[in-house]
């Protein structure tokens, strides 16, 4: 079909995005379009985008090395800052080895096409991230998913001769917010001889022992999760990703992860400012502890007015609108306020689950989130027909 007959049938299915043009920093406070918004839709967990020690580390590096990495790692781009950070992040989250790639996607691509062959079988939860499912798709292996959370399916779905087997998952659920019960999938993995991937790009930062994330807070470590997956532009305000696991891992994926060799390495200067941000967010017990209270109240006073919520236990919190038109009316009114919050719409999510995805930040302050919480309690007056379906 042509193109200009696919944008037509894309935008008659309401499926048609546009971007919104930044203008400031990622803080709460936002300049889009224009227009000065208070934003419940960045990543940027604990506020270190635009923190003054990540900048100056960022600029200090690049007056030292300059801005372009020049090569690949393997060529003569692998400089001593990105060393230095694959040191730090393998100490800080007790794994034998990391290996940063330039985006999480290519990391959770890479890993798992590295991984996996024809001849292996790819279990993961349906509501992975596009990354994971790509991966899994485009490696040739047998794939197959399991019920978001259910893994009594994973245990059927694990069941078979393949010479290799894998289950993957997200720490925290990127569109839902929920945690994986990484404890009940090792086990299940255990008798199944299969290993297990975390993409713990939500968790990371965010929960866990000093920011360590999810498979730190349920106690687990590289026996039970041999492959952790990060990225470093979510709670660590940068720009990255990596894979921490054994030594061997780490070394097959520099040998065989083809988005990891033929691809340009990360500015030396984001690799200096991404090690900054981890020696903060390692510190960041205050932050973590205000998310947590932003978080509660959120949950608490939106239950309260009527609003159905997921069992999300982490910032990322959506209210459930069900029709896709729906919430895109309430995204637009919230809007008019002054506050950006995105509707998520299916293809993203199932269908009759559109959703308002509020992500808050330890930057954002209780009388921000009074903003937000007012505008809520007008907009479920204004809507008798609300029922979160
Ligand atoms: C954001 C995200 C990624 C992609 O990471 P990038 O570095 O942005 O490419 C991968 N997995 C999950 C779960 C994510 O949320």
């Amino acid at each position: 079909m042509d193109l200009q007959g696919r944008l037509q049938k894309h935008q008659e299915a309401g499926l048609y995005r546009q971007r919104r043009l930044l203008s400031s920093p990622q803080t709460p406070e936002q300049c889009v379009d224009g227009q000065s918004l208070i934003g419940f839709c960045s990543n940027d967990y604990l506020g270190l985008a635009n923190h003054p020690k990540v900048i100056e580390a960022m600029v200090t590096a690049a007056q030292r090395y300059g801005v372009g990495a020049g090569a690949s790692h393997l060529v003569n781009g692998h400089h001593e800052t990105h060393h230095d950070l694959e040191t730090a992040l393998a100490e800080f989250l007790g794994y034998p080895s990391v290996l940063l790639f330039s985006t999480g996607y290519m990391a959770n691509t890479g890993t798992l096409n590295a991984l996996l062959d024809r001849k292996s079988l790819v279990v993961q939860d349906r509501l992975n991230h596009a990354s994971l499912l790509d991966g899994g798709l485009s490696s040739g292996a047998t794939f197959k998913r399991f019920n978001h959370g259910d893994y009594s399916h994973l245990d059927q779905q694990l069941s078979g001769d393949s010479p290799q087997k894998w289950a993957v998952t997200d720490g925290i659920f990127s569109m839902d917010g929920d945690q994986a019960d990484l404890r009940r999938m090792a086990n299940v993995c255990a008798k199944h001889n299969a290993g297990l991937m975390v993409d713990d790009a939500h968790g990371i930062g965010v929960c866990g022992p000093n920011g360590r994330g999810t498979v730190a807070q349920q106690g687990l470590g590289v026996t039970e999760v041999p492959v952790l997956v990060g990225t470093l532009g979510k709670a660590c305000g940068t720009f990255g990703a990596f894979v921490a696991g054994s030594e061997q891992l780490t070394d097959a994926l520099v040998q065989f992860a083809r988005p990891y060799i033929y691809t340009t390495a990360l500015p030396p200067a984001v690799a200096a400012a991404s090690l900054t941000a981890l020696q903060l967010l390692a510190q960041a017990d205050e932050a973590r502890a205000h998310l947590q209270q932003l978080q509660s109240r959120l949950r608490q006073e939106l239950t309260a007015m009527g609003y159905h919520l997921w069992d999300s236990v982490s910032p990322i919190q959506p209210v459930m609108i069900g029709d896709a038109a729906q919430a895109m009316a309430y995204s637009d009114a919230l809007l008019k306020r002054g506050l950006l919050v995105t509707a998520i719409r299916p293809p993203t999510v199932p269908k009759h689950t559109a959703r308002l995805r509020v992500t808050l930040s330890a930057s954002h302050t209780n009388q921000q989130l009074d903003q937000l919480l007012q505008a809520f309690y007008d907009l479920r007056h204004l809507d008798r027909s609300y029922h979160g379906a």
